[in-house]
């Protein structure tokens, strides 16, 4: 880089990367005023996981409410050197929150700008500010009466964009958060604003609707990138169904566990199971209600007659999956009658369905009967609280995969296998989407048990190499090892790592935005050993 850092920074190797924090940190209060730059309890924008000790931690939390504060900040952010890391809501539980991957740098949090911006009820898109949470959005359409669904995934405190441009999930028809946007807003790290698509002319009737424009598509560099800040964003919703269906499809063995996932795949690509089930195991499906210790409290993993008793539960299984029909009721009697057909042949399962009038919701108590409606639940935190006390935590290892029993019962062998060597219990979330699945094995830890926790993200670690072997890349990853994750993806000696390096100096010379996000570490962190 050309950056010129203070002379003591450069002979000081701990600070050498960071620059002149201290003066930038003056010019952030004069640029987006004193109240929005907080250098005090700042946990609640690091990663509400964090064990005990030395953690990644932002070094001052910058809280810009427009896209000229956003400017300002990466003005001074290259004066000074100093880097600047990007979260909207900073929830991101499982991988790190809001925390930046280098501790003691800025951390950039979009909470204020919580604009919905626009509903367009002809075309069901919305237009949207980063700081906009699912039950922001879920509020703002039930206010305004709009007739229309959108997606959510689990937990609904995330922002709706954030959760998009980290690839993540929900479980409507429209829950590949990504796939379903359209049109994007970014402040490049120099300062210059790009609009996507159809946004790149300054007049369109379009931007929302159509995704390209006529040339290159940029959208898809801005997720799980540097490269950018995202300011606006479009996401489609959805009308109300006339029938809305939510199944429940238990399975009282391992056994079948295959022939689930065989008999699901051609319900998935042809479109008769039109959203994304989710399949969690015994140890998962008790976790979202209770504690271990209701069924087990021994030490070590949870043994398998206790997963048979957890199994045996009404409403349990060794598997259960939940998944939704929607639509004009002659299709969804049609497709309901199909699925009947395909799972009634596996053996020891049992399919539930419930049916409602999509228009004319009742309250929904039932999680999963929300979730798939697109109305924003926090039940499923419950789950981090598996080992007892209200600080619990989780790690996603999730890794993409074809929808196959093979695969399937592949990686649960493996997950399991690491996990329960290391006297960690083996819950897991298999997210189906039309053409692949990502199984997630949920590492639960109690953030205060050091021991545990550092078990926890050993054993992630652990299974990284293995799954690689195999063929399966995570599609996500925590903080505390991106590194290792870009690794992975090792064809022609890292051509995706190092075509990425090269965005990012061209775009970043000085290396400002969110060094070491999925890997990508900006020239001045690169020289030597990769890292901070
Ligand atoms: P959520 O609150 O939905 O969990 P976060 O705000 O934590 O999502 O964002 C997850 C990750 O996505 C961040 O760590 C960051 O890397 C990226 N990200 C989030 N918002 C933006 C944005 N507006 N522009 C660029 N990257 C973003």
């Amino acid at each position: 880089s050309n950056h010129q850092t203070s002379a003591t920074n450069q002979t000081d190797p701990e600070t050498r990367n960071i620059g002149n924090f201290a003066e930038a940190l003056e010019a952030m209060r004069t640029a987006i005023g004193e109240e929005n730059v907080l250098t005090q309890d700042l946990a609640d924008y690091g990663d509400p996981f964090a064990p005990p000790g030395e953690w990644y931690r932002p070094g001052a939390v910058l809280l810009p409410g427009s896209v000229e504060d956003v400017q300002a900040i990466l003005r001074i952010a290259n004066d000074h050197g100093t880097p600047v890391w990007t979260s909207s809501q900073g929830r991101n539980k499982g991988y790190g929150g809001g925390a930046p991957r280098v501790s003691g740098t800025f951390a950039l949090s979009l909470r204020r700008m919580n604009k919905v911006l626009e509903v367009d009820e002809e075309n069901c898109m919305a237009l949207v500010e980063p700081g906009v949470r699912f039950f922001d959005l879920y509020d703002h359409l039930q206010k305004t009466g709009s007739k229309l669904w959108m997606s959510v995934p689990d937990l609904g405190a995330g922002s709706v964009v954030g959760n998009a441009l980290e690839h993540g999930v929900g479980y409507t028809p429209i829950g590949d958060h990504f796939g379903n946007h359209c049109g994007m807003e970014v402040v490049l790290p120099d300062g210059d604003i790009l609009r996507t698509g159809m946004g790149g002319m300054s007049n369109p009737r379009n931007w929302l609707i159509y995704p390209h424009s006529c040339g290159p598509s940029w959208d898809g560099i801005f997720s799980q990138s540097n490269f950018g800040i995202v300011t606006k964003m479009g996401i489609s919703l959805f009308p109300a169904p006339e029938v809305y269906a939510p199944g429940w499809f238990t399975l009282d063995n391992e056994e079948h566990f295959e022939t689930l996932l065989d008999v699901l795949r051609p319900l998935m690509i042809d479109g008769t199971i039109p959203n994304q089930p989710m399949i969690i195991n015994a140890v998962c499906a008790a976790s979202a209600f209770g504690e271990r210790k209701q069924w087990f409290d021994g030490k070590g993993a949870i043994p398998d007659e206790v997963l048979d008793r957890i199994a045996a539960t009404p409403g349990f299984g060794r598997w259960v999956m939940r998944f939704a029909l929607y639509g004009d009721a002659p299709v969804v009697a049609h497709n309901r009658a199909k699925v009947e057909q395909a799972l009634a042949a596996i053996p020891g399962g049992a399919l539930m369905f419930d049916a409602f009038d999509g228009r004319n919701l009742p309250d929904f108590e039932n999680p999963h009967h929300r979730v798939q409606a697109g109305i924003p639940s926090m039940a499923l935190d419950q789950m981090t609280r598996w080992y007892g006390g209200e600080e619990g935590g989780h790690i996603g290892f999730s890794c993409a995969m074809p929808i196959s029993g093979k695969d399937g019962s592949t990686i649960r062998d493996l997950s399991r296998s690491v996990l329960n060597a290391r006297g960690l219990d083996y819950s897991a979330a298999i997210i189906v989407g039309k053409r692949s699945m990502i199984h997630v094995a949920l590492v639960v830890f109690d953030t205060k048990n050091e021991q545990q926790t550092l078990e926890a993200y050993a054993a992630t670690k652990a299974m990284l190499e293995p799954a690689a072997k195999l063929g399966y890349g995570e599609y996500r990853s925590h903080l505390d090892f991106m590194d290792e994750v870009a690794a992975i993806y090792d064809f022609n000696d890292n051509a995706q790592r190092r075509f990425a390096e090269r965005i990012k100096d061209c775009l970043d010379p000085n290396g400002i935005l969110s060094p070491g996000k999925q890997g990508i570490w900006p020239t001045r962190f690169r020289s030597g050993t990769r890292g901070p």
